[in-house]
């Protein structure tokens, strides 16, 4: 324990001897400054992902501070990688496909081999679920298809909007999009309708139509604008269409370990980000929350300050000579 490998050590399989100070899964925005951080305090780390952050689906986010202008997800991903690799930090492409607890420290499987850590962040993000979409990654890519309403219903004021939600939260989305458009209209996936009467009440004072046919099937104008096909046979032309249909958290390892999850999988860590599990800590989306960037990174920097000062301490050699 305490012995520091290359951090190179990873990519060609790291000697069972050889303990990282922290494995990071996933190299996201939560992963990327979780790493960044703690090379920064001087800290060995390996750093895995299998791609496809969510953040690369971002077209430009205009929310996450200090870009006036807005920021692309992929760029965003481009210069957290440059800033890590700036401080030494690399990132081997490869799912870690278990994770087990050996002699107090953690083992991780890859397709490579084993990695040993003292500690483990989980930044291993979700999966939105989805609905039949033609030309999914276009339709996000060019602003028909919307995921995330916090992010940008700035963005869509007065369009055409078209929500589908699942029994999850019938309405919520809806009435959420109705403070940025007067054209609202919330749709149903499931056979049985999913808004109570109730909640019908509350849709029409607020002037949204509720369609409980349900969505079968979108496509794609050629300018790119999303038509919902409903069960009755009905065709309904949006400007925007957000899916709202819950989503699956990447949680499997935490929770094989004895982490506590929540809905859709998604782990419950204390203020400092840790799991119930000692060593093991989670940020980003994967943690029940808000899933936003500056969250993420606001909890990767949480974690990884809470792991240097729970680690051994590295005492630096004297400099000899000026
Ligand atoms: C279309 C869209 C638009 C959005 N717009 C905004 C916006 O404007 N502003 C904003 O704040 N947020 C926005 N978001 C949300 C934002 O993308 C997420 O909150 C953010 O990416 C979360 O970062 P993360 O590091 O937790 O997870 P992710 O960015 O999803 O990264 C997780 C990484 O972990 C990897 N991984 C998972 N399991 C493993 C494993 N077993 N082994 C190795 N690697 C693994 C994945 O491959 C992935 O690369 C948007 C999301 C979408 C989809």
């Amino acid at each position: 324990m305490g012995q520091s490998p290359s951090p190179c050590a990873a990519a060609v399989g790291a000697p069972p001897s050889l303990v990282y100070d922290t494995l990071v899964i996933g190299a996201g925005p939560g992963g990327l400054t979780a790493a960044i951080y703690l090379r920064r305090f001087m800290r060995h780390v390996a750093v895995f992902d299998k791609g496809n952050s969510r953040a690369s689906w971002i077209p430009v986010s205009h929310n996450y501070p200090g870009f006036p202008e807005g920021v692309g997800g992929q760029a965003l991903l481009d210069n957290l990688r440059a800033q890590l690799q700036r401080y030494g930090g690399t990132i081997t492409a490869g799912a870690i496909t278990a994770l087990r607890i050996d002699d107090g420290t953690f083992v991780a499987s890859w397709a490579g081999g084993e990695v040993r850590a003292l500690t483990v962040i989980m930044a291993t993000g979700i999966t939105d679920n989805s609905l039949p979409v033609e030309r999914w990654r276009e339709a996000v890519a060019s602003g028909a298809i919307r995921l995330c309403p916090v992010c940008d219903g700035y963005d869509v004021v007065d369009r055409r909007i078209a929500v589908v939600s699942s029994s999850t939260n019938p309405i919520g989305h809806a009435m959420f999009m109705r403070s940025f458009s007067a054209s609202v209209t919330l749709f149903d996936r499931s056979e049985d309708a999913i808004v109570s009467a109730p909640e019908q009440q509350q849709l029409a004072a607020a002037g949204v139509p509720y369609i409980a046919s349900p969505v079968r099937a979108v496509t794609l104008t050629p300018k790119l604008l999303p038509v919902l096909h409903t069960g009755d046979g009905q065709s309904h032309p949006f400007d925007v269409l957000y899916p709202m249909l819950g989503e699956v958290a990447h949680s499997r390892l935490a929770i094989a370990l004895g982490a506590a999850s929540a809905d859709c999988g998604e782990l419950l860590v204390d203020d400092g980000q840790a799991t119930g599990m000692p060593g093991l800590y989670a940020v980003g989306d994967v943690v029940r929350g808000l899933n936003q960037i500056s969250v993420a990174t606001g909890q990767a920097a949480i974690a990884a300050t809470r792991i240097h000062n729970a680690l051994p301490w590295t005492l630096r050699a004297a400099v000899q000579e000026r």
